[in-house]
Protein backbone atom coordinates (compact mmCIF):
# COMPACT_ATOMS: atom_id res chain seq x y z
CA UNK A 1 0.00 0.00 0.00
CA UNK A 2 1.04 3.43 -0.47
CA UNK A 3 2.30 6.12 2.24
CA UNK A 4 -0.41 8.65 2.73
CA UNK A 5 -0.05 12.47 2.49
CA UNK A 6 -3.32 14.88 3.80
CA UNK A 7 -2.67 18.02 1.80
CA UNK A 8 -4.20 20.92 3.93
CA UNK A 9 -3.89 23.98 5.45
CA UNK A 10 -5.32 25.64 8.71
CA UNK A 11 -5.35 29.26 6.22
CA UNK A 12 -9.11 27.82 5.32
CA UNK A 13 -10.02 29.07 9.03
CA UNK A 14 -9.96 32.47 7.66
CA UNK A 15 -11.15 31.98 3.78
CA UNK A 16 -14.62 31.50 4.72
CA UNK A 17 -17.57 32.35 2.74
CA UNK A 18 -20.11 35.29 4.28
CA UNK A 19 -22.41 33.93 6.98
CA UNK A 20 -26.05 32.15 6.16
CA UNK A 21 -23.88 30.24 3.08
CA UNK A 22 -24.18 26.64 3.51
CA UNK A 23 -20.37 26.93 2.99
CA UNK A 24 -19.22 29.13 5.93
CA UNK A 25 -18.86 26.51 8.11
CA UNK A 26 -15.33 25.14 9.12
CA UNK A 27 -14.70 22.03 7.19
CA UNK A 28 -10.68 21.46 6.40
CA UNK A 29 -9.57 22.73 9.44
CA UNK A 30 -12.07 21.44 11.53
CA UNK A 31 -10.47 17.83 10.08
CA UNK A 32 -7.00 19.18 10.78
CA UNK A 33 -7.58 19.34 14.33
CA UNK A 34 -10.34 16.66 14.99
CA UNK A 35 -7.27 14.39 13.29
CA UNK A 36 -5.26 16.12 15.71
CA UNK A 37 -6.98 15.75 18.70
CA UNK A 38 -7.68 12.14 18.07
CA UNK A 39 -3.90 11.39 17.42
CA UNK A 40 -5.06 9.63 13.37
CA UNK A 41 -2.52 12.05 12.22
CA UNK A 42 1.10 12.25 11.79
CA UNK A 43 3.12 15.33 11.50
CA UNK A 44 5.38 13.88 8.30
CA UNK A 45 1.74 12.84 6.82
CA UNK A 46 0.74 16.14 7.06
CA UNK A 47 1.37 18.59 3.63
CA UNK A 48 0.84 22.39 3.58
CA UNK A 49 -1.47 23.08 1.06
CA UNK A 50 0.19 26.17 -1.57
CA UNK A 51 -2.43 28.49 -4.02
CA UNK A 52 -2.69 27.81 -7.71
CA UNK A 53 -0.23 29.66 -10.20
CA UNK A 54 -1.95 31.66 -13.05
CA UNK A 55 -0.61 29.26 -15.45
CA UNK A 56 -2.26 25.82 -13.86
CA UNK A 57 -5.50 27.94 -13.51
CA UNK A 58 -5.72 28.39 -17.10
CA UNK A 59 -5.51 24.84 -17.72
CA UNK A 60 -9.00 24.98 -17.64
CA UNK A 61 -10.45 28.92 -17.15
CA UNK A 62 -10.55 31.79 -19.25
CA UNK A 63 -8.18 34.61 -18.48
CA UNK A 64 -10.83 37.13 -18.17
CA UNK A 65 -12.82 35.17 -15.92
CA UNK A 66 -9.76 34.46 -13.48
CA UNK A 67 -9.00 38.19 -13.90
CA UNK A 68 -12.52 39.52 -12.70
CA UNK A 69 -12.74 36.88 -9.84
CA UNK A 70 -9.09 38.49 -8.76
CA UNK A 71 -10.15 41.40 -8.86
CA UNK A 72 -13.61 41.05 -6.60
CA UNK A 73 -11.42 38.99 -4.08
CA UNK A 74 -8.94 42.02 -3.88
CA UNK A 75 -11.90 44.69 -3.54
CA UNK A 76 -14.23 42.34 -1.50
CA UNK A 77 -17.12 43.38 -4.30
CA UNK A 78 -18.81 42.90 -7.36
CA UNK A 79 -17.06 44.42 -10.39
CA UNK A 80 -19.26 45.92 -12.73
CA UNK A 81 -20.94 43.37 -14.84
CA UNK A 82 -19.06 40.55 -13.09
CA UNK A 83 -22.42 39.01 -11.90
CA UNK A 84 -24.28 38.34 -14.88
CA UNK A 85 -21.20 37.44 -16.80
CA UNK A 86 -19.52 35.01 -14.84
CA UNK A 87 -22.00 34.24 -11.94
CA UNK A 88 -19.53 36.27 -9.22
CA UNK A 89 -21.44 37.72 -6.92
CA UNK A 90 -24.72 35.90 -6.19
CA UNK A 91 -26.48 34.21 -3.63
CA UNK A 92 -25.32 31.01 -4.28
CA UNK A 93 -21.05 32.58 -5.27
CA UNK A 94 -20.79 35.27 -2.73
CA UNK A 95 -18.23 37.87 -2.32
CA UNK A 96 -15.83 36.26 0.31
CA UNK A 97 -12.30 35.18 0.53
CA UNK A 98 -13.22 32.01 -0.39
CA UNK A 99 -13.72 33.34 -3.90
CA UNK A 100 -10.20 33.23 -4.77
CA UNK A 101 -7.80 32.94 -1.86
CA UNK A 102 -9.44 30.01 -0.79
CA UNK A 103 -9.87 28.15 -4.09
CA UNK A 104 -6.73 28.63 -5.61
CA UNK A 105 -5.42 27.30 -2.15
CA UNK A 106 -7.78 24.11 -2.73
CA UNK A 107 -6.75 23.93 -6.44
CA UNK A 108 -2.95 24.21 -6.04
CA UNK A 109 -3.61 21.76 -3.20
CA UNK A 110 -5.28 19.47 -5.43
CA UNK A 111 -2.43 20.04 -8.13
CA UNK A 112 0.04 18.89 -4.80
CA UNK A 113 -1.90 15.37 -4.33
CA UNK A 114 -1.57 14.80 -8.03
CA UNK A 115 2.36 15.74 -7.86
CA UNK A 116 2.28 13.54 -4.96
CA UNK A 117 0.55 10.50 -6.19
CA UNK A 118 3.06 10.65 -9.25
CA UNK A 119 5.79 10.42 -6.54
CA UNK A 120 4.10 7.07 -4.92
CA UNK A 121 2.10 8.19 -2.61
CA UNK A 122 -1.34 8.29 -1.81
CA UNK A 123 -2.87 12.04 -1.23
CA UNK A 124 -5.96 13.63 -0.03
CA UNK A 125 -7.41 17.19 -0.47
CA UNK A 126 -10.33 17.48 1.27
CA UNK A 127 -10.60 21.48 -0.18
CA UNK A 128 -10.82 20.04 -3.41
CA UNK A 129 -13.40 18.63 -5.45
CA UNK A 130 -15.21 22.00 -6.49
CA UNK A 131 -16.98 20.36 -9.21
CA UNK A 132 -19.21 22.65 -10.44
CA UNK A 133 -17.26 25.76 -11.80
CA UNK A 134 -17.45 26.14 -15.52
CA UNK A 135 -14.86 27.66 -17.53
CA UNK A 136 -15.89 30.77 -17.47
CA UNK A 137 -18.60 30.70 -14.40
CA UNK A 138 -18.94 30.49 -10.79
CA UNK A 139 -21.38 28.09 -10.45
CA UNK A 140 -22.86 25.93 -7.27
CA UNK A 141 -20.62 27.65 -4.19
CA UNK A 142 -17.61 26.68 -7.08
CA UNK A 143 -15.27 29.61 -8.07
CA UNK A 144 -12.19 26.99 -9.49
CA UNK A 145 -12.89 23.73 -10.99
CA UNK A 146 -9.48 21.62 -9.52
CA UNK A 147 -11.18 18.87 -10.56
CA UNK A 148 -10.42 19.28 -14.00
CA UNK A 149 -7.22 21.38 -13.38
CA UNK A 150 -5.72 18.36 -11.94
CA UNK A 151 -6.68 15.87 -14.52
CA UNK A 152 -5.15 18.82 -17.10
CA UNK A 153 -2.36 18.68 -15.11
CA UNK A 154 -1.86 14.61 -15.30
CA UNK A 155 -2.33 14.55 -18.91
CA UNK A 156 0.37 17.45 -19.80
CA UNK A 157 2.66 14.47 -17.67
CA UNK A 158 1.82 12.30 -20.01
CA UNK A 159 -1.42 10.34 -17.94
CA UNK A 160 -3.69 9.21 -21.66
CA UNK A 161 -6.55 7.92 -20.08
CA UNK A 162 -8.38 8.86 -16.73
CA UNK A 163 -10.87 8.29 -14.87
CA UNK A 164 -13.01 10.54 -13.24
CA UNK A 165 -15.61 9.28 -10.09
CA UNK A 166 -17.65 11.39 -8.45
CA UNK A 167 -19.31 10.12 -5.29
CA UNK A 168 -20.72 13.65 -3.84
CA UNK A 169 -24.49 13.75 -3.72
CA UNK A 170 -24.92 16.24 -6.37
CA UNK A 171 -23.91 15.99 -10.19
CA UNK A 172 -20.51 16.97 -11.34
CA UNK A 173 -21.77 19.65 -13.98
CA UNK A 174 -18.77 21.47 -14.55
CA UNK A 175 -16.11 18.36 -15.33
CA UNK A 176 -18.70 17.44 -17.37
CA UNK A 177 -18.83 19.74 -19.55
CA UNK A 178 -14.93 19.93 -19.69
CA UNK A 179 -14.78 16.38 -20.95
CA UNK A 180 -17.88 15.77 -22.77
CA UNK A 181 -16.55 15.08 -26.50
CA UNK A 182 -13.22 13.28 -24.84
CA UNK A 183 -12.73 9.93 -24.63
CA UNK A 184 -9.40 10.24 -22.65
CA UNK A 185 -10.87 11.14 -19.59
CA UNK A 186 -14.15 9.08 -18.59
CA UNK A 187 -16.47 11.11 -16.11
CA UNK A 188 -18.89 8.76 -13.94
CA UNK A 189 -21.15 10.11 -11.37
CA UNK A 190 -23.49 8.88 -8.73
CA UNK A 191 -25.47 11.85 -7.56
CA UNK A 192 -29.40 12.65 -6.53
CA UNK A 193 -31.64 12.50 -9.81
CA UNK A 194 -31.34 16.34 -11.08
CA UNK A 195 -35.76 15.65 -11.17
CA UNK A 196 -35.43 16.64 -7.63
CA UNK A 197 -32.29 18.09 -6.61
CA UNK A 198 -29.08 21.02 -7.60
CA UNK A 199 -28.21 21.10 -10.69
CA UNK A 200 -31.58 20.46 -11.91
CA UNK A 201 -30.44 20.95 -16.10
CA UNK A 202 -28.02 17.96 -16.01
CA UNK A 203 -27.07 14.70 -14.43
CA UNK A 204 -29.69 12.35 -16.56
CA UNK A 205 -28.39 9.16 -17.73
CA UNK A 206 -29.36 9.97 -21.75
CA UNK A 207 -26.17 12.36 -21.06
CA UNK A 208 -23.37 9.97 -22.70
CA UNK A 209 -21.50 12.57 -24.09
CA UNK A 210 -20.64 14.01 -27.79
CA UNK A 211 -18.63 13.20 -30.61
CA UNK A 212 -15.49 11.27 -29.93
CA UNK A 213 -16.71 11.23 -26.01
CA UNK A 214 -20.05 9.38 -26.49
CA UNK A 215 -20.13 6.33 -24.40
CA UNK A 216 -17.36 8.11 -21.89
CA UNK A 217 -20.33 9.75 -19.61
CA UNK A 218 -21.98 7.82 -17.24
CA UNK A 219 -24.29 9.19 -14.80
CA UNK A 220 -26.15 7.83 -12.44
CA UNK A 221 -29.57 9.57 -10.67
CA UNK A 222 -30.81 8.37 -7.39
CA UNK A 223 -33.79 8.51 -5.58
CA UNK A 224 -34.22 10.11 -2.75
CA UNK A 225 -33.77 8.25 0.80
CA UNK A 226 -30.49 5.72 -0.83
CA UNK A 227 -29.58 3.87 2.08
CA UNK A 228 -25.69 1.94 2.59
CA UNK A 229 -27.16 -1.45 0.42
CA UNK A 230 -28.45 0.92 -2.73
CA UNK A 231 -25.82 2.81 -2.74
CA UNK A 232 -23.31 -0.05 -2.56
CA UNK A 233 -25.41 -2.24 -4.73
CA UNK A 234 -25.55 0.49 -7.44
CA UNK A 235 -21.59 1.35 -6.76
CA UNK A 236 -20.67 -2.19 -7.05
CA UNK A 237 -22.28 -3.25 -10.40
CA UNK A 238 -21.15 0.18 -12.14
CA UNK A 239 -17.70 0.07 -11.56
CA UNK A 240 -18.09 -3.25 -12.97
CA UNK A 241 -19.59 -2.30 -16.10
CA UNK A 242 -17.09 0.90 -16.37
CA UNK A 243 -14.06 -1.60 -16.03
CA UNK A 244 -15.52 -3.65 -18.95
CA UNK A 245 -15.24 -0.37 -21.42
CA UNK A 246 -12.95 1.75 -20.11
CA UNK A 247 -8.90 1.44 -18.27
CA UNK A 248 -7.59 4.22 -17.14
CA UNK A 249 -4.13 4.88 -16.07
CA UNK A 250 -4.82 6.98 -13.27
CA UNK A 251 -8.01 7.58 -11.30
CA UNK A 252 -9.45 10.73 -9.71
CA UNK A 253 -12.11 9.97 -6.80
CA UNK A 254 -14.28 13.32 -5.52
CA UNK A 255 -15.66 12.60 -1.98
CA UNK A 256 -18.56 15.03 -1.16
CA UNK A 257 -19.72 14.21 2.25
CA UNK A 258 -23.35 15.23 1.23
CA UNK A 259 -24.55 11.92 1.03
CA UNK A 260 -24.75 11.20 4.47
CA UNK A 261 -28.22 11.39 6.46
CA UNK A 262 -26.97 14.15 8.82
CA UNK A 263 -26.42 16.61 5.55
CA UNK A 264 -28.66 19.58 5.34
CA UNK A 265 -28.94 19.79 1.39
CA UNK A 266 -29.38 16.28 0.24
CA UNK A 267 -31.65 13.69 0.46
CA UNK A 268 -29.86 10.46 0.49
CA UNK A 269 -29.10 8.51 3.47
CA UNK A 270 -26.32 6.78 4.09
CA UNK A 271 -24.04 6.30 6.92
CA UNK A 272 -20.16 7.04 7.25
CA UNK A 273 -19.44 3.11 7.41
CA UNK A 274 -21.67 2.71 3.97
CA UNK A 275 -19.05 5.81 2.62
CA UNK A 276 -16.09 4.07 3.66
CA UNK A 277 -17.45 0.68 2.31
CA UNK A 278 -17.80 2.69 -1.00
CA UNK A 279 -14.68 4.11 -0.62
CA UNK A 280 -12.87 0.35 -0.39
CA UNK A 281 -14.86 -0.57 -3.25
CA UNK A 282 -13.40 2.01 -5.47
CA UNK A 283 -9.77 0.92 -4.16
CA UNK A 284 -10.48 -2.74 -4.13
CA UNK A 285 -11.43 -2.43 -8.39
CA UNK A 286 -9.05 0.03 -8.95
CA UNK A 287 -6.07 0.36 -6.30
CA UNK A 288 -4.95 3.72 -5.19
CA UNK A 289 -6.07 7.02 -6.71
CA UNK A 290 -6.21 10.66 -5.80
CA UNK A 291 -8.73 11.83 -3.42
CA UNK A 292 -10.46 15.07 -3.34
CA UNK A 293 -13.23 16.56 -0.63
CA UNK A 294 -16.27 17.94 -2.55
CA UNK A 295 -19.79 19.21 -0.84
CA UNK A 296 -20.38 18.39 3.05
CA UNK A 297 -22.59 20.68 4.62
CA UNK A 298 -23.07 19.51 8.39
CA UNK A 299 -19.47 19.50 10.01
CA UNK A 300 -19.44 17.24 12.59
CA UNK A 301 -20.42 14.29 10.26
CA UNK A 302 -17.81 15.65 7.48
CA UNK A 303 -15.00 15.73 9.95
CA UNK A 304 -15.84 12.28 10.99
CA UNK A 305 -16.75 10.52 7.81
CA UNK A 306 -13.21 11.78 6.26
CA UNK A 307 -11.40 11.07 9.64
CA UNK A 308 -12.77 7.84 8.80
CA UNK A 309 -11.82 7.99 5.32
CA UNK A 310 -8.22 9.12 5.92
CA UNK A 311 -7.42 5.95 8.76
CA UNK A 312 -8.52 4.04 5.60
CA UNK A 313 -6.33 5.81 3.35
CA UNK A 314 -3.38 5.70 5.80
CA UNK A 315 -3.70 2.62 7.03
CA UNK A 316 -5.27 3.11 10.72
CA UNK A 317 -7.90 0.69 11.71
CA UNK A 318 -10.77 3.38 12.68
CA UNK A 319 -11.11 3.78 16.65
CA UNK A 320 -14.69 2.91 17.69
CA UNK A 321 -14.62 6.07 20.44
CA UNK A 322 -14.40 9.24 20.23
CA UNK A 323 -12.01 10.66 22.73
CA UNK A 324 -12.69 13.27 25.07
CA UNK A 325 -10.06 15.38 22.81
CA UNK A 326 -11.76 14.84 19.74
CA UNK A 327 -15.38 15.73 21.85
CA UNK A 328 -14.09 18.97 22.78
CA UNK A 329 -13.01 19.89 19.00
CA UNK A 330 -16.72 18.54 17.74
CA UNK A 331 -18.42 20.98 20.58
CA UNK A 332 -16.68 23.37 19.90
CA UNK A 333 -17.98 24.47 16.04
CA UNK A 334 -21.19 26.56 15.97
CA UNK A 335 -23.40 24.56 14.47
CA UNK A 336 -27.20 23.81 15.03
CA UNK A 337 -29.83 21.28 13.47
CA UNK A 338 -31.99 22.63 11.68
CA UNK A 339 -34.44 19.91 13.41
CA UNK A 340 -34.10 20.24 17.23
CA UNK A 341 -35.99 16.98 17.77
CA UNK A 342 -33.19 14.85 16.22
CA UNK A 343 -30.52 13.33 18.51
CA UNK A 344 -27.43 13.44 16.66
CA UNK A 345 -25.30 12.67 20.06
CA UNK A 346 -24.13 9.50 18.85
CA UNK A 347 -22.15 11.79 16.42
CA UNK A 348 -19.87 12.86 19.70
CA UNK A 349 -19.33 9.68 21.24
CA UNK A 350 -18.26 7.32 18.25
CA UNK A 351 -16.54 7.48 15.00
CA UNK A 352 -18.06 5.27 12.75
CA UNK A 353 -22.00 5.34 12.37
CA UNK A 354 -24.09 2.24 12.26
CA UNK A 355 -24.66 1.04 9.15
CA UNK A 356 -27.87 2.57 7.48
CA UNK A 357 -28.81 -0.90 5.67
CA UNK A 358 -32.19 -1.88 4.08
CA UNK A 359 -33.92 -3.58 1.27
CA UNK A 360 -32.84 -2.59 -2.45
CA UNK A 361 -35.82 -1.08 -3.89
CA UNK A 362 -37.35 -1.88 -7.23
CA UNK A 363 -36.94 1.45 -8.75
CA UNK A 364 -33.09 1.02 -7.81
CA UNK A 365 -32.99 -2.22 -9.59
CA UNK A 366 -34.24 -0.88 -11.99
CA UNK A 367 -31.99 1.79 -12.04
CA UNK A 368 -29.22 -0.35 -12.23
CA UNK A 369 -30.06 -2.33 -15.22
CA UNK A 370 -31.00 1.07 -17.18
CA UNK A 371 -27.07 1.64 -16.26
CA UNK A 372 -26.35 -1.62 -17.96
CA UNK A 373 -28.32 -1.26 -21.31
CA UNK A 374 -27.21 2.30 -21.44
CA UNK A 375 -22.95 1.77 -21.09
CA UNK A 376 -23.06 -1.71 -23.43
CA UNK A 377 -25.33 -0.17 -26.02
ZN1 LIG B 1 -22.70 18.24 -3.30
Amino acid sequence: MRSARLVGSLKYRNLRYTKNHPLRIPRVSLLLEFLDAMDLIDEEEKVEGRPATMEELLLFHDREYIDTLIEADRCQCVPEGARERFGIGSYENPVSPAMFKGSSLATGSSLQTAELFIKGFSAFNPAGGMHHAFRDRAHGFCFINDPVITIEFLRKRGTERVLYIDLDAHHCDGVQSAYYDSDEVFVLSLHQSPEYAFPFTHGFMNERGEGKGKGYNLNVPLPKGVNDSEFLFVLEKVLAYVGDVFQPDIYVLQLGTDPLLEDPLSRLELSNKGFLEAFRLVRSYLGDGIYLGGGGYNPIALARSWAVLWCEMSGREVPEEITPEGRRVLEAVEWEEFDEDVDRSYMYERLLDEPREGDIRQEVKELVLRVKATVYS
